[in-house]
């Protein structure tokens, strides 16, 4: 099977619409322009047939959660209308539906499958990055088999059982999605600070 990045394959329900903007909006953006510099989200026409990757969401108060915008990937600095709000996700059946300026990135069941499991869980980050994902096992990684294909419901089961084994936050390296890291995390600083302490780590265990 082959996989492509960047296709959205669950159901879709999505409406245009104008989004509130909630008051941890820009700790979750200014991280994601972290991640953006560090190589984790982007675009490269080298990689993934020069589609974006990597994306962040947040927990909203009043219900569902934001996240960025499908292709976005290519943009170093978004800005709120990059966003898009999911207000109802059931991973079992591949179903997402969601309000905003843009549909939701590919992932998103992803991550609606990690704010299911875990209430304390308020950020979400998937970032790409060949030198951790390469290293996942060597550094004590938890991971997802390689057998698991991206943004499928096996993906939000298997991502699941890992999120209920490490409810407060946590890593997995997705080995059936190429460079592919999944972090969650109280906040969006817990959550993205994980992804660069391996970056560290990684290039640490290079020395
Ligand atoms: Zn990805």
């Amino acid at each position: 099977m082959t996989e492509r990045e960047g296709i959205i394959k669950y159901r879709l329900d999505y409406t245009a619409a104008t989004l509130e903007r909630p008051e941890d909006f820009a700790e979750l953006n200014a991280w994601r322009g972290v991640l953006w510099r560090l190589g984790l989200i982007g675009q490269d026409d080298a990689r993934y047939g020069g589609l974006g990757f990597g994306n962040v969401s947040l927990r909203l108060d009043e219900g569902g959660f934001l996240v960025t915008g499908t292709q976005t990937g290519h943009i170093p600095h978004l800005s709120f209308g990059h966003y898009v709000r999911v207000v109802e996700a059931r991973p079992a059946d591949n179903y997402l539906r969601a309000l905003g300026p843009l549909p939701p990135s590919s992932e998103a069941l992803t991550h609606a499958a990690v704010y299911g499991v875990s209430p304390r869980v308020r950020c979400v980050a998937h970032g790409h990055s060949p030198e951790i994902w390469r290293q996942a096992t060597k550094l004590g990684l938890p991971t997802v088999g390689a057998d698991i294909a991206y943004g499928t419901p096996a993906m939000a089961a298997a991502v699941s059982e890992r999120v209920r084994l490490s409810p407060d936050g946590g890593i997995v390296a997705m080995l059936g999605h190429e460079d592919g890291l999944l972090a969650w995390g109280a906040t969006p600083e817990r959550t993205c600070w994980v992804l660069a302490g391996y970056l560290a780590k990684t290039w640490q265990a290079m020395e």
